[in-house]
């Protein structure tokens, strides 16, 4: 019986020793900070308006454009709880579901799968950063809290390689998180993801599936080196040059 005890005990030092580096390593990130950001931005939008980026926003020198307008609130590697990693950014519209028009970051082919009710995934040919590979972009969230899909006509289930130009509408930000009757913040989920190799995207869950989508839109775009800032384009070489 004591060794049992003795042995929860370790167990539950453990536990909490990790659950105090994953708290520790989301304050060093910001993550908590994005936390607060986030609450704050979606019950006054208004009032946080300079965080806001404008869709279609492309960076100096960057591929990628921003496919809907919004707070940037999470980012790649943040963490909602112990052992998980976002694999993309979260931008947050400040509006209501059906209302912040979404946009192709990049021109490529859109899948849509028959029993995709809020996503779609975009393929890349070419990595605009790495041309000998294949990439893949996803979007999600876009269906209202019932499920039913805010997805452009045009996508309609079971499309299948489709050509979109950067820009082309595909839907609208949404809430829809996969239970319906349970929204969560009204955004787009926006990630890149790898090709296994042969033309098939992998799981788009697992962080080492995905890239971090920083130099594809030249913004701090990941927990490491955004910390507590506030997405934004970055400087380009020439900002630099002094008159
Ligand atoms: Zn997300």
């Amino acid at each position: 019986m004591r060794k049992v005890l003795f042995f929860l005990l370790i167990l539950a030092a453990f536990a909490a020793a990790a659950l105090g580096a994953w708290a520790i390593r989301r304050t060093v990130q910001g993550s908590s900070t994005r936390d607060q950001r986030v609450i704050s931005f979606i019950r006054n939008p208004s009032a946080h308006a300079d965080w806001a980026l404008d869709a279609g926003t492309q960076c100096p020198g960057a591929s990628f454009r921003l496919p809907t307008r919004g707070f940037i609130g999470y980012v790649w590697n943040d963490s909602f709880r112990p052992g998980h990693h976002h694999t993309g950014l979260d931008i947050f519209g400040g509006t209501a579901p059906g209302e912040t028009p979404v946009y192709a970051a990049a021109s490529g082919y859109l899948t849509r799968l028959p029993e995709w009710r809020s996503s779609l995934i975009i393929r890349i040919p070419r990595d605009p950063l790495q041309p000998d590979r294949q990439i893949w972009t996803y979007y999600t969230h876009l269906a209202d809290p019932q499920g039913t899909p805010l997805i452009d006509p045009a996508f309609p289930p079971g499309t299948q390689e489709v050509f979109v130009e950067a820009g082309t509408l595909l839907g609208y930000q949404g809430n829809f998180s996969g239970t319906p009757g349970t929204p969560v913040g009204v955004h787009l989920h926006f990630s890149i993801v790898r090709d296994d190799g042969t033309g098939r995207f992998l799981d788009e869950r697992e962080i080492a599936n995905t890239l971090d989508p920083s130099p594809y839109f030249g913004m701090n775009l990941n927990t490491e080196t955004l910390q507590n800032g506030i997405p934004t384009c970055l400087p380009t070489d020439s900002d630099n040059v002094s008159p």
